[in-house]
């Protein structure tokens, strides 16, 4: 036990990404308050930056001063909610790494535990954490570069010199009968009704587009979106300065239907949110698997389901961004442990056990095959038939899943010992590959039933089982 208590630091961020931003800063200071508590510091400041723009490299006054605090010996460990609040960059935190080792001071993230930026683990581990941190950023702005193409195109109005529905063949005298029909499709999306029976309607009056065709409801969005109908220009789908031809419809109300059309909570038809632990996770409650279902806000989680044909008990929901992050950060540690290579060299045996599964698949196969032409050709009846290929189909799926299994190995391969290697692609890797390496190791994760009153992710509720 310290005879003085550590002067303890509260660094906090504030983000503009809704998404990975769950937490305010009043959560993330409560959460770091309590911490200081749980261990006996004193907290002598707290030191919070508004940083709308996480990843833009804007200065940051109160990260500055608290690098400068712990310089001059003011401050003797850092708690933070999560080290992706400290560190944008990985110099940032190597500057900070600098700054820390010599004076001894610990860092604690709420979320992710102790982490001593004094070892050579510790430091790894926040490396991860920042390059994990980092590739969700960079998948972020991917994400806002596609909506912006999307967009970019739904401002091009029809293809190949049609003229644009509501003008005339000049583009730019008003077609009234067409521009009619415009504003009520403006009138109609901006009282709620959607965009499909908003085109079913259409086509229930014969009423058709440019080219005569019913309207889709692509079609139908594009021209909502289009900075035409209200007069004005755009370049890559940003409207630029007004046009000069005539307006169907106001910008004001152009700006609104953009709002409406392009609001992410709106696109419920849309692919399904993508869920990277999908099979891997077991309730530890009553044993099933948890399946992926957001909240009623969207936020993505897993749960124990409970209902009509759900196996679950309803009893555990955790949330999915949180807990995804957490078990990236372990696979990609373990990747890295002597005891995951030794298991994985010694190993020689799968490439032995695949050769024998590929040949027996193979046979059966052929096997297969001959039935199903003696049968063709009357040589045996159909109960004969179906009694014969039992067996077969066994061996062929016992085959199968003895060939997924060694892939499963397969796909990890590469990567052993490795793992930075790994953490640098990890964001462009698609969901599917990201899901194969994650379970190549990972078997399952119990989770556990939330503490009551806990809201940040607690990591002490998921038990990981590795497979290797
Ligand atoms: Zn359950």
């Amino acid at each position: 036990m310290l005879s003085t208590p550590t002067a303890a630091a509260i660094y906090a961020r504030i983000s503009s990404d809704p998404e990975h931003d769950q937490l305010g800063v009043t959560r993330q200071l409560q959460d770091c308050r309590a911490q200081a508590e749980r261990r006996g510091w004193h907290v002598v400041g707290e030191y919070v930056d508004d940083d709308i723009s996480a990843w833009s490299g804007k200065p940051r006054p109160r990260y500055r001063q608290l690098l400068d605090d712990i310089s001059d010996g003011l401050v003797g460990g850092v708690i933070v909610w999560h080290l992706d609040r400290l560190h944008r960059h990985p110099k940032e935190l190597e500057e900070y790494i600098e700054v820390c080792e010599p004076r001894k001071v610990p860092t604690v993230a709420c979320v992710s535990g102790d982490i001593d930026l004094t070892t050579a683990d510790g430091r790894l581990i926040a490396r991860i954490l920042g390059a994990v941190a980092r590739s969700e950023s960079d998948a972020k702005s991917r994400r806002i570069r596609r909506k912006h193409e999307e967009l970019a195109q739904a401002g091009k109005m029809g293809g190949g010199g049609t003229r644009p529905y509501g003008y005339q063949a000049d583009r730019r005298t008003i077609e009234p009968a067409e521009a009619a029909i415009v504003r009520e499709a403006a009138d109609r999306i901006l009282a709620g009704d959607s965009l499909r029976s908003l085109a079913n309607d259409l086509s229930r009056r014969g009423i058709g587009t440019v080219s005569g065709k019913p309207w889709s409801v692509q079609v139908l969005r594009r021209m909502l979106l289009s900075g035409r109908i209200s007069g004005q220009r755009e370049h890559h789908r940003e409207i630029v300065a007004a046009g000069d031809w005539q307006p169907i419809i106001t910008p004001e109300r152009t700006a609104r239907l953009r709002a409406l059309l392009t609001d992410p909570t709106r696109r419920t038809n849309r692919t399904a949110r993508r869920y990277l632990l999908a099979g891997l996770l077991r309730c530890a409650v009553c044993d099933s698997r948890l399946v992926a279902r957001p909240r009623g806000d969207g936020v993505r989680r897993y749960v124990c389901a409970k209902g009509p044909g759900l196996p679950g008990c309803g009893g555990v929901a955790i949330m999915a961004e949180t807990l995804e992050r957490f078990i990236v950060e372990a696979v990609l540690h373990r990747l890295d442990s002597p005891a995951l290579a030794a298991a994985l060299a010694g190993a020689q045996a799968p490439a032995e056990s695949a050769r024998l599964a590929q040949a027996e698949r193979d046979a059966s196969s052929a096997e297969l095959e001959q039935l199903a032409a003696a049968w063709g050709s009357r040589q045996i009846t159909w109960p004969e038939y179906l009694a014969a290929r039992k067996p077969i189909e066994a061996r062929i799926e016992a085959a199968r899943r003895t060939l997924a299994r060694e892939s499963q190995v397969t796909a990890l391969e590469p990567y052993v010992g490795a793992s930075s290697a790994l953490r640098e692609r990890w964001a462009d890797l698609s969901l599917a590959r990201q899901h194969a390496i994650v379970a190549a190791l990972l078997d399952r994760a119990i989770v556990r039933r939330a503490v009551r009153g806990r809201t940040a992710f607690d990591e002490s509720r998921v038990e990981p089982v590795w497979r290797v």
